[in-house]
């Protein structure tokens, strides 16, 4: 049989070594010079006015809504179909997360679902830029009303390099949270940014990043003495050491040069599977999509078995994601049914990711896209037999 097929394999450089050699032989292995200097290219990777390096996405947007005073009693619209994190992260600030069901097309959450579900207690809305293609923000925006108060938390941990009618993330939001975990395009293992252009949330999640405290380490002895530190709000502990962020500045230094392989890699499999019973999210005109994730959707009642010969051939593969509202935590708390969220649902009972990343060998895709041709044939197969025992019932 041929080698498996992993589902991730990383790129980092081989400079990266050095990097991080050179933190060791610094005095802090923690937030230190090298994430000043990761915090700078973010903002202007972004064109934003402030960033803050994290310990991951969930601790990022934690400190978030800390900044933002959002708790008990508040509401935060997610979409159904995303990562668990989305919501967790509104869970564990002991907020209420309102679920919307996604656009069947583009299973993205749209504006106008999630105005529809706001309340008097809705203080955030988490849109989620799902697989890499980024929601409509601006429309959001207009879509709340200005004068609302209600914040945009944009989950941008698929998207780092994807834009949308030419704006990037953060553009319109009021906070816009990137994860660096290990599958990511962009990734030290395990790590996270925050960035914002408003000043006054800033300066809060300075704090809320770091226990609450006023200062951090490196500023607790700016100018060759000891300074003072308060703390004047509850904070977590969501920082991002030295030593992971030294992982970063090759990486975002050469992402945008390295999206084109990575879409061309996408569009390779989009054409392959033209016309086969595999159902594909919809691209819009004007989305740059990061491609962090290629979602294929089969009928649901053969989605284990398709995994199972995927599985058998060698090839690697994930399901992202099961609808939110529909694992047990959620369905226990709060009661939900599949058929309140029911393209989330369906989509998360049908869905498998396949294989995509840099490392990926050209034969090794050719390997892929065989085996879903063959397993098209067989679905279709399945289909029509399962189907003549429904009608003969
Ligand atoms: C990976 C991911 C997260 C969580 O990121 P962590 O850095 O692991 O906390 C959140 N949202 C989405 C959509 C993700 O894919």
């Amino acid at each position: 049989m041929n080698e498996p097929i992993e589902f991730y394999r990383h790129a980092l450089p081989k400079s990266t070594a050095a990097a991080v050699e050179a933190v060791i032989a610094s005095p802090f292995l923690t937030s230190g010079s090298v994430c000043k200097r990761v915090e700078g290219m973010l903002c202007e990777f972004f064109g934003a006015s402030h960033a803050f390096l994290t310990s991951s996405w969930t601790n990022g947007a934690i400190a978030a809504l800390l900044a933002l005073d959002i708790g008990p009693g508040d509401e935060v619209i997610v979409p159904a179909q995303t990562f668990i994190a989305t919501a967790n992260v509104v869970e564990l600030v002991g907020a209420t997360p309102i679920f919307v069901d996604v656009d069947p097309h583009t299973l993205l959450m749209s504006a106008e679902a999630a105005a529809g579900a706001v309340t008097e207690r809705t203080r955030a809305v988490i849109p989620v830029h799902l697989y890499g293609q980024m929601c409509d923000i601006a429309g959001l925006r207009k879509a709340l009303g200005p004068s609302r108060g209600i914040a945009i938390i944009e989950d941008a941990a698929h998207a780092f390099e994807s834009s949308r009618d030419g704006e990037l993330p953060g553009s319109h939001s009021d906070v816009a949270i990137f994860s660096f975990y290990a599958t990511k395009n962009v990734t030290c293992g395990e790590g996270g940014a925050i960035i914002t252009n408003r000043a006054d949330l800033a300066q809060r999640m300075h704090s809320t990043r770091l226990h609450g405290m006023s200062k951090g380490a490196a500023d607790r002895f700016q100018g060759g003495r000891y300074n003072h530190w308060d703390m004047t709000l509850l904070g977590t502990k969501a920082n991002l050491p030295d030593l992971l962020a030294a992982l970063l500045p090759d990486q975002i230094g050469s992402i945008r040069e390295r999206l084109p392989e990575r879409q061309a890699m996408a569009n390779r499999y989009r054409d392959a599977f033209r016309g086969l019973p595999v159902r594909l999210p919809e691209l819009l005109p004007g989305c740059s999509t990061a491609e962090h994730l290629f979602p294929i959707h089969v009928p649901p009642a053969q989605r284990d078995w398709a995994i199972s010969k995927l599985n058998a051939g060698g090839i690697n593969v994930t399901v992202n994601y099961r609808s939110v509202p529909d694992t047990s935590y959620y369905r226990e708390k709060y009661g939900f049914r599949p058929e309140q969220f029911p393209v989330s649902y369906e989509w998360g009972e049908g869905e498998i990711t396949l294989p995509l990343y840099e490392r990926l060998t050209a034969d090794e895709q050719e390997r892929v896209i065989a085996a879903v041709r063959n397993l098209a044939d067989e679905i279709a197969f399945r289909e029509d037999k399962s189907a003549a025992i429904t009608g003969a019932r």
